[in-house]
């Protein structure tokens, strides 16, 4: 700044100097007067140049400080507040920082917002993402990365943390310069799980001297359910083909060997008869579960009466029970409310419970039927407005080990299959009513001990008390509060 002063000084004082110079050789001024015209003349120009130089000084420091400050708008104006008077030019000058450094300080703030926004965001993402530096050290994880793999990922090398011989070959290309690549990993412990891993290069290298992303997805629910189907498909055709080859083979013996032996085919073609009627039971419950999985997601908005359900459930099966002389006892409270249901779906839990119940309870004892508004509700029932209805169907057959109890609503699952098949059963009766219970948001819990028999509860949502006093003729009234 002194030096910018001196040449000022210079330049301004010069052509004065040499004028005067010139003038006093010429002998028409005397060396001292030019001195002192030349001081007269350059003496208040440098005094004013030396203030304003000593403003321009104190603005340059108050911007500095401001820039190396907090990025706050009002403490940057706090430091550019430099004492100029409001005439002087440079009060523009000073105005003119101030505006910009609201800027600027507005420009960060909304990048910081955006930043944190985007943090949040890849913070909270499902799937697991790592960023690696160009060691392939983890150089940032996000949650669900650090829950899969340790909070203590971040800082040690990909080789340590990801142990799998596909991605860290991906890893090594990409941090060569090469593009993007996929590969499937599995992990086996603790338990095991599948993941889709790519690894990105990215354009640029971040802050943290980022230089590789690597996004897994998990896989382990898609390929389970692709195993389902696959085994689904497999027992299906399975227990198809076991009736369907008795009677390819019974009408291979009937039009040879048993060709004249009207005895014989009488007995073959009872047994026909029976793997027929098998075989149309399967494809019924087939057909039932898909058409009940289809709706699985649309909760029912009618009024389903139970009392009904259960009455007429009764006089069905009442001759069925009487095959093993056993009897169905229905115990319903007076208050029962009605539930939100379809009466047909809840017809068919009601019939397959207790069709089980007369199948594998003991001949000649009674299976008890029960219904009452539920005072205390399994934790997986989610709330109702109007509260729950439980019913449930006891029995006192041989009853079931606990190990089963987990997976006999799984389809085809049977704790004895050759006892449900000569039995009739189809191995899909509690995987309907599983669906079905679910599909009316309620809950089906199994009690059962060995030797005491089994107890089937199904809790519903109850229905509004108060129905609307009219509702179309022949269409079922609408439950309004729960179809919200
Ligand atoms: P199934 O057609 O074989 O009866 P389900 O899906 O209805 O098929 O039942 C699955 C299995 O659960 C049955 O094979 C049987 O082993 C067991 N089970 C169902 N209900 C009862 C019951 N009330 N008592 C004992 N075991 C039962």
């Amino acid at each position: 700044m002194r030096r910018a002063l001196l040449v000022a000084l210079v330049l301004l004082g010069l052509p004065a100097a040499l004028l005067l110079a010139g003038l006093a050789l010429a002998g028409r001024v005397g060396p001292l007067a030019g001195l002192l015209v030349l001081l007269t003349v350059v003496a208040p120009a440098g005094l004013l140049l030396h203030r304003h130089f000593l403003r321009i000084e104190r603005i340059e420091g108050a911007l500095a400080q401001a820039l190396a400050s907090g990025t706050h708008a009002a403490e940057r104006d706090s430091i550019l507040t430099v004492e100029i008077e409001s005439d002087s030019p440079l009060s523009g000058i000073v105005e003119a920082a101030k505006s910009l450094t609201r800027l600027q300080a507005t420009l960060n703030e909304t990048l910081s917002a955006r930043v944190e926004a985007v943090g949040t965001v890849i913070e909270n993402i499902p799937d697991p993402m790592l960023l690696l530096d160009g060691d392939a050290v983890v150089a940032g994880a996000n949650r669900a990365a650090r829950e899969l793999l340790g909070g203590n990922s971040v800082g040690r090398g990909i080789a340590v943390t990801l142990r799998h011989p596909d991605v860290l070959k991906a890893v090594d290309k990409v941090l060569a310069g090469g593009e993007g690549y996929a590969v499937e990993m599995t992990m086996l412990v603790p338990v095991e799980r599948s993941f889709a891993v790519r690894v990105e290069p990215l354009p640029s290298a971040g802050p943290d001297g980022s230089r590789a992303l690597i996004m897994l997805h998990e896989l382990t629910a898609m390929k389970r359910s692709e195993q389902m189907r696959a085994d689904f498909v497999a027992n299906a055709s399975h227990e198809l083909r076991t009736p369907l080859s008795t009677l390819v083979g019974f009408i291979e013996t009937l039009r040879g060997p048993a060709k004249d032996d009207p005895e014989a085919q009488e007995r073959f073609l009872e047994i026909m008869h029976e793997q027929s009627l098998r075989m149309a039971r399967l494809v019924n419950d087939l057909l039932s579960l898909s058409r009940i999985e289809l709706n699985e997601h649309t909760p029912p908005r009618h009024r389903a009466d139970l009392r009904r359900i259960l009455e007429s459930a009764k006089a069905t099966l009442d001759m069925q029970a009487g095959t093993r002389e056993m009897h169905i006892e229905l115990s319903l409270t007076a208050d029962l409310p009605q539930v939100v249901g379809e009466e047909d779906e809840l017809s068919q839990v009601v019939q397959n419970l207790i069709d089980n119940a007369i199948k594998y309870g003991r001949a000649g004892t009674a299976i008890t039927i029960a219904a009452q508004r539920a005072e205390v509700l399994p934790a997986a029932f989610q709330k109702a407005p109007h509260g729950a209805v439980m019913l449930s169907v006891r029995d006192q057959g041989e009853g079931i080990a606990r190990e089963h109890i987990p997976r006999l609503t799984e389809r085809f699952y049977r704790v004895d299959k050759a006892r449900s098949r000569d039995l009739g059963g189809t191995g899909l009766g509690l995987a309907i009513v599983k669906h079905i219970v679910s599909r009316h948001r309620g809950v089906l819990s199994i009690d059962s001990a060995v030797g005491k028999g089994s107890q089937f509860t199904v809790y519903l949502p109850a229905a509004n008390p108060a129905p609307p006093a009219e509702s179309s003729p022949g269409i079922q009234s609408e439950i309004s509060a729960q179809s919200a």
